[in-house]
């Protein structure tokens, strides 16, 4: 697979594109673009997989402006899932375009529709957008598609799940001049590439093998936390960040995404929450300030999973964990971008374990299970404070082990069992299970009573002793 290495000038792009290139100071093209790039350039369609963040915007970017010229009719369209990915892209786009003098459009909801109107009605050469208003663009007469050669899509294993693929069939089916698709994404799930042949007669697929997804280089862990403890466990990490360092948090509802960025200004934390209920001139500039580094903590839905590149995110956290595996691969592939560094957290709650080990089957990957980071040298205090979480230490029948300092040779289970329930005076029931080991014993205490317990225990003294108890994890 790895051919020698290959220069743009080597291409002979087109003067503009080469130029805009190096203007770019991009030296060499990353993988898939050497790969997918003189395909595509052939005029054939092309299935592109490569991993988060490593340039399969150029990938269909470069082939797709050399393609079109300056003539005002809509020859290519790249349609993505989010608003901010299509600014993003045709941004991108822009910069490769150098001074070929096409008109890159955009087409998305949320904004103003005269306006854009008004913008297609005076030429576009290359569309970029989201389906919904492309569709309604095209209804009402503003844009038309029967003039495009190239279909594009990005994230297009997004682009061709239920929630969007009716939309983008429809569009696809107002290109009857199309000459060439091209798809990238970093996951290709098998009913995808079904799906995808539809559109395709005979594509040639640029994956790695296996269709493995490959990671870049992001440390990832799992902390185990209960729901009470979550926002602990973000002070912690946050703790950890340095100067420089950008987060993006997820969260799996809108709702959620605003409380936890208001919980964090009351800790003196500044984070601002993004979801699609905002208008979007405010979506836009939050991640215009994100990408510029004036905003380190962003917290978001999946809205801002696919696609976006902000390379100063360092960390990753998921608050919450996606209901799907491939969202997974595409939030931490947030940071990690173009071989940088990065960190990404889980946060794991007992209903969480099966989710998680399905995840990390399913892409083969170890996701080791930590502690929440240490407060670092110099911070004594948790920037938010831990809470008891009960629910999270007991068992199904709401038992809670206890480790208590006593040995067999020490005391018997009965003798035990019989001061705790004076001492703290509980009934029996309240005790459950002990099971004695050389020198410790573990004691099952019902969650209602564990606390009071604990507190009892703790202040006692059994045979002359102090017996330490600590909760045992469930
Ligand atoms: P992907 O779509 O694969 O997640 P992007 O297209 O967003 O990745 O590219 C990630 C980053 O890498 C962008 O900032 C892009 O400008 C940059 N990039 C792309 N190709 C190159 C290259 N050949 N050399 C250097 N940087 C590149
Ligand atoms: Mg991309």
């Amino acid at each position: 697979m790895n051919a020698a290495r290959v220069d743009f000038s080597s291409w002979d792009l087109q003067e503009h594109i080469a130029s805009a290139v190096q203007a770019n100071g991009w030296s060499e093209p990353t993988e898939i673009q050497r790969e997918a790039i003189p395909l595509a350039r052939q005029g054939l369609d092309v299935v592109g997989q490569a991993r988060t963040g490593s340039g399969k915007t150029g990938a269909f970017g470069i082939p797709i402006l050399e393609r079109c010229s300056p003539k005002g009719t809509p020859q290519a369209i790249v349609l993505c899932p989010t608003r901010e990915l299509a600014v993003q892209v045709a941004e991108e786009m822009e910069s490769l375009q150098g001074g070929k003098g096409l008109s890159i459009q955009t087409v998305y909801g949320g904004t103003d529709l005269e306006k854009q109107a008004k913008r297609l009605n005076q030429g576009a050469d290359i569309v970029v957008g989201t389906p919904g208003r492309v569709i309604d663009m095209t209804k009402r007469g503003h844009l038309d598609l029967g003039g495009i050669n190239l279909f594009c899509l990005d994230e297009a294993d997004r682009m061709l799940d239920m929630g969007f693929f009716p939309d983008v069939l429809w569009i696809f089916e107002q290109t009857p001049n199309r000459e060439q698709t091209l798809m990238f994404s970093a996951t290709f799930p098998q009913e995808v590439l079904d799906a995808a042949d539809e559109f395709m007669s005979e594509s040639v697929h640029v994956m790695s093998e296996d269709m493995e997804v490959e990671i870049p280089e992001i440390e990832q862990f799992a902390i185990h936390v209960g729901r009470a403890n979550k926002l602990w466990a973000l002070g912690r990490i946050i703790c950890t960040m340095g100067d420089d360092d950008q987060m993006l948090v997820f969260s799996n509802t809108k709702r959620m995404v605003e409380i936890l960025s208001e919980r964090l200004g009351k800790f003196r934390i500044s984070a601002i929450g993004l979801h699609g209920d905002l208008p979007q001139g405010k979506r836009e500039r939050i991640i215009e300030s994100f990408k510029e580094g004036r905003e380190s903590i962003v917290v978001a839905t999946d809205v801002a999973a696919r696609g976006l590149d902000v390379d100063g995110i360092t960390h990753v956290v998921n608050y919450d964990l996606p209901d799907d595996t491939e969202s997974y691969v595409h939030r931490i592939g947030r940071t990690g971008r173009m071989g940088r560094k990065g960190h990404a957290w889980s946060f794991v709650t007992r209903e969480d374990q099966p989710l998680i080990e399905k995840i990390s089957s399913t892409w083969n990957l170890s996701i080791p299970v930590v502690g929440a980071p240490p407060l670092p040298d110099g911070v004594d205090r948790d920037p938010i404070g831990r809470r008891d979480d009960w629910d999270e230490v007991s068992d199904a029948f709401g038992m809670v082990t206890l480790r208590l300092s006593v040995g067999k040779s020490d005391s018997s289970k009965l003798e035990l069992a019989e001061w705790i329930a004076k001492q703290a005076r509980v009934a029996d029931i309240v005790i459950g299970e002990i099971s004695q080991g050389d020198d410790e014993t573990e004691v099952e205490i019902h969650v209602e009573k564990v606390a009071y317990v604990i507190d009892v225990i703790k202040a006692r003294e059994f045979n002359g002793r102090s017996l330490t108890p600590e909760i045992v994890d469930a």
